[in-house]
C-alpha cells in the first residue's frame, strides 16, 4: 500500500471519473506540483462504474457541450499515452421525434449541432429501421442522426484518467476514506483521513452523492442532491447488433443502446428517488435503492416502451443496474468555488452526465485549482447560484429529484 502525501498543493476528496480526471489534467499542466486522490473504496466504484456511459455532445444545454467535446479530444491522448484502446463505440445517435413539439426539440438539436460543427442529419424510418431493427419508426415525425455519438466503457474511463495521472506524477490512494476537514486559524488547509493528515492549499470535493456532506463541514450548502438513476437490459438478440446507433425517445422519455447482445434501456420515471446525501452508505455495492428492482418504474412506462420497442413484451430482462448521481434543479453542474469557504472547490451535480462532460470538468478544475483561469464559461455552474439552500432538507431533494423526471435527453 502506497503512503500518503503529507503534503500538497492540492487535495481531492473521491476517487470518481471527476476525481481522476482533475488528477490527470492538474498533474499534465502543472508538473512538479504535487496532486494527491483519496478514494475510501476503490476508484471508479460508485456511480462511474454504473453509467450506461453515453457520451452525449449534442444536448439542448449549450454549457455542457465544450466540457463533453474536451472529453472526446482527450481519449485518443489517454490511449497514446498508455499505448491502449479504450473501445469507444462511435455509433452515433438517432433522436425520433412522433409530436409537435418534440420536432421543435429536435430541430433545435440540429440547430446546435450545425453551431458546434458536429455532423448531423436525418434519417427516413426506412433507414433507421434498418440501423436499429429493435425500433419501430411508423410514428416518427422526423428522425435526426448525429453519426459521431458515442458511449464507451465508463469505469475503464475513469480508471485511463487515473493511471495516466499516475503516470504523471498524482498520488492515487486507494481504501482511504477522508474523516475530517483540517483547519489552521480558521482557514482550511488540508484534510484528516483514517491514515493520517493530508495537508494542502486546495481542497477539492468531488465526493459524487456524498459531496454535500463535505460542502457542509466546509459551511458551504453545495446545490445537488442524490438521486437515483437506472437501467435495464435485455437478453440477446439479433435485433440489437452491436453497432446499432444509441436511441433517444423523447417522447418516452427513454433511450436505448446496445449493450452485449442485448439492449440496455433506461426511462425517466415520474417521481425520481431520491435520499439525503447523509443516508447513503460509504459502500454502495449492497445498497438497496429499492426492493421492487425498479419493476415498478417500469411497469408505468411499459406501454410507452412498447410503442417503439413492439418486441418489448416478449424479450427477457437480464440485468438491473442502479446508482446515484448528483442531481440540481436546472439540470446544471456545480463547479468552482463558494466564496464563503477559501481553499474549497467543488467539482459536482453531474446530473446524469459526468461521463460525457468528464474531461472539461476535470480541465476547469484543474485550472482553477492551479489558480489559472478556467478555459470555458462557468457561470452556469456557479455553486452560488440558488442562494443559501439546506442540502438536506426534504423540499430541496424534492427540487433536484424533480429535475431527473422531466429529463427527455441522453
Ligand atoms: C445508473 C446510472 C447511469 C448513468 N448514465 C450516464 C450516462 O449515460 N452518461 C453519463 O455521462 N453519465 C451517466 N451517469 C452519471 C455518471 O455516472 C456520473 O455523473 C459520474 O460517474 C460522476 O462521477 P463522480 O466522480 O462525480 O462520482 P462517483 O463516481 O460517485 O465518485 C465519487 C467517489 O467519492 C468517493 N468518496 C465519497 N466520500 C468519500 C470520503 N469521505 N473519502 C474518500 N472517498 C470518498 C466515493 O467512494 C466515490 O468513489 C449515470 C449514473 C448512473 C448511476
Amino acid at each position: 500500500m502506497s503512503s500518503v502525501f503529507k503534503k500538497a498543493n492540492v487535495v481531492v476528496i473521491g476517487g470518481g471519473i471527476f476525481g481522476c480526471a482533475i488528477a490527470y489534467y492538474y498533474t499534465r499542466n502543472h508538473p512538479g506540483k504535487r496532486l494527491v486522490v483519496l478514494e475510501r473504496n476503490e476508484i471508479c466504484n460508485a456511480a462511474t462504474s454504473r453509467a450506461a456511459a453515453l457520451m452525449t455532445i449534442i444536448r439542448s444545454k449549450r454549457s455542457y457541450i465544450p466540457l463533453s467535446m474536451e472529453t472526446y479530444r482527450i481519449v485518443s491522448a489517454l490511449e497514446t499515452q498508455l499505448g491502449e484502446s479504450l473501445g469507444m463505440k462511435v455509433v452515433g445517435m438517432m433522436h425520433l421525434a412522433v409530436s409537435e413539439p418534440k420536432v421543435r426539440e429536435l430541430e433545435d438539436l440540429m440547430t446546435i449541432a450545425e453551431e458546434f460543427k458536429q455532423p448531423a442529419h436525418y434519417l427516413t424510418g426506412t433507414q433507421a429501421r434498418s440501423m436499429a431493427p429493435w425500433l419501430d419508426t411508423g410514428e416518427a415525425m422526423k428522425i435526426g442522426f448525429m453519426p459521431d455519438e458515442a458511449y464507451c466503457d465508463p469505469y475503464l474511463l475513469g480508471t485511463f484518467f487515473a493511471r495516466c495521472a499516475k503516470h504523471n506524477g498524482a498520488e492515487i490512494v486507494q481504501g482511504c476514506p477522508v474523516t475530517g476537514l483540517l483547519y489552521a486559524n480558521n482557514v482550511l488547509c488540508g484534510v484528516k483521513t483514517s491514515r493520517g493528515n493530508v495537508e494542502a492549499d486546495i481542497v477539492i470535493d468531488a465526493a459524487g452523492a456524498w459531496a454535500p456532506v463535505w460542502g457542509m463541514k466546509a459551511q458551504v450548502g453545495i446545490p445537488m442532491a442524490p438521486v437515483r438513476s437506472q437501467y435495464w437490459i435485455t437478453e440477446k438478440s439479433d435485433i440489437f447488433p452491436e453497432d446499432s446507433p444509441i436511441v433517444l425517445l423523447p417522447d418516452a422519455q427513454a433511450y436505448a443502446r446496445p449493450e452485449g447482445g442485448g439492449l440496455l434501456f433506461g426511462v425517466r420515471e415520474k417521481r425520481s428517488l431520491y435520499t439525503s446525501p447523509e443516508k447513503i452508505p460509504p459502500d454502495i455495492s449492497h445498497f438497496v435503492f429499492s426492493e421492487d428492482k425498479g419493476m415498478n418504474d417500469l411497469a408505468e412506462n411499459a406501454d410507452k416502451l412498447a410503442r417503439f420497442f413492439p418486441a418489448f413484451y416478449e424479450t427477457g430482462i437480464k440485468y438491473y443496474v442502479a446508482g446515484f448521481s448528483g442531481y440540481t434543479p436546472d439540470g446544471q453542474l456545480v463547479i468552482g468555488k463558494a466564496p464563503i469557504a477559501e481553499n474549497f472547490l467543488i467539482a459536482g451535480g453531474c446530473c446524469g452526465a459526468g461521463i460525457s462532460v468528464a474531461g472539461g470538468v476535470g480541465l476547469a478544475v484543474a485550472e482553477l485549482a492551479a489558480g489559472v483561469r478556467s478555459p470555458y464559461d462557468l457561470s452556469a455552474f456557479n455553486p452560488e447560484r440558488f442562494g443559501t439552500i439546506d442540502p438536506f432538507s426534504v423540499e430541496w431533494l424534492e427540487k433536484c429529484a424533480a429535475s431527473r423526471s422531466k429529463k427527455t435527453s441522453g
